[in-house]
């Protein structure tokens, strides 16, 4: 039995309503994106489900039997940890879809160049060209 009470609320952020007609790369890669989030968001819900569900079923064993707490913080760290990159993820595509929206998607966000397509075919949320990419990590 689960309860649907602590789902995080699915904010229906600016919808991408007005996607310029005149930016066949932004409306390729927009949907795509608008895609993955989907996906993502998704895979975060069921994983929190997942989570819930699994702090419920150790609630009522401990009290039961109060003892392995250990084994418990772990599988919680370990929650938050992938909660956290796919927090990173979300963000990302996010800014992606931002910036499809206001027209600069494609573009380096440092150095302003034509981030090459085959790149953003890779990875639809890159914001940076590869040399600046580069920069930027080291
Ligand atoms: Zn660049």
């Amino acid at each position: 039995m689960t309860t649907p009470s602590a789902t995080p609320s699915a904010t229906p952020s600016a919808t991408p309503s007005a996607v310029p007609a005149s930016a066949p790369l932004s409306d390729t890669f927009g949907l795509q994106l608008q895609h993955m989030r989907d996906d993502l968001l998704a895979r975060i819900r069921a994983q929190r489900g997942g989570a819930v569900g699994r702090a419920e079923a150790a609630a009522a064993r401990k009290e039961q039997a109060s003892g392995d707490w250990a084994q418990d913080d772990a599988e919680q760290d370990l929650c938050i940890a992938m909660d956290e990159r796919e927090t990173a993820e979300l963000t990302a595509l996010d800014q992606a879809l931002q910036r499809v929206a206001d027209g600069s998607y494609g573009l380096c966000l440092d150095c302003g160049v034509n981030i090459p397509t085959a790149r953003l075919h890779a990875n639809p949320s890159a914001m940076r060209c590869v040399a600046c990419q580069e920069a930027q990590e080291r």
